[in-house]
């Protein structure tokens, strides 16, 4: 992380509760009676997921898969591999992805294909935020909590450097001029 670079609030801890809210009661009237299996994306979804989860009354699983991309150098390859295997069997498994946001989609587009092959009844994808603006690889977004401009984010699980996961806001940071 940059130094000189401050941090900006974008969405404080309330408008991420009242968007979490509506997203759970989304999500409520889909999969009340699938039994679903939420799929949390170490790391930065972790924080998403437990207040998520916390406001859905009916039966549900939770599991994790961590997954990173190749790197050579400073660039990213946006070839993706699967860097902590998910336990449960995904076989016949309603799952929904729960992710901290969607920059080029190419995390998401491989996690599709993943589950799919597994041959999972039903995968839908659950973001607290999208950046659209980066993207390249198609990702169809189910339940959205945020549309965010090009900036970098930190907090509320989301990470520089894995610092910055324990902010209760969603925050970007600028440069200072
Ligand atoms: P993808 O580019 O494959 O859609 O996103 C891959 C991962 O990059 C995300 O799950 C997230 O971990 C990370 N990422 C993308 N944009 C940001 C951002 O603005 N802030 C942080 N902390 N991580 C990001
Ligand atoms: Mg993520």
């Amino acid at each position: 992380m940059n130094s000189k670079a401050e941090l900006r609030v974008l969405f404080t801890r309330q408008e991420i509760e009242a968007a979490v809210r509506r997203l759970a009661s989304e999500i409520s009237s889909d999969y009340r009676n699938k039994n679903p299996l939420l799929l949390g994306v170490l790391r930065g979804s972790f924080v998403f997921l437990a207040d998520l989860i916390r406001q859905l009354d009916f039966p549900l699983e939770v599991d994790f898969i961590g997954l990173s991309s190749y790197s050579s150098g400073m660039q990213t390859s946006g070839r993706i591999k699967v860097v902590k295997k998910l336990e449960t069997p995904v076989q016949d498994r309603h799952v929904l992805i729960v992710e901290d946001i969607v920059d080029t989609g190419l995390t998401t587009a491989f996690l599709f294909d993943y589950l799919q092959k597994q041959k999972s009844a039903s995968v839908k994808l659950c973001t607290l935020t999208d950046k659209p603006s980066r993207r390249e690889a198609p990702v169809q977004i189910d339940y959205l909590g945020f549309t965010v401009p090009n900036k970098f984010l930190v907090g509320y699980g989301l990470d520089a450097d894995q610092k910055f996961r324990n902010l209760p806001d969603i925050c970007y940071l600028e440069d200072k001029a």
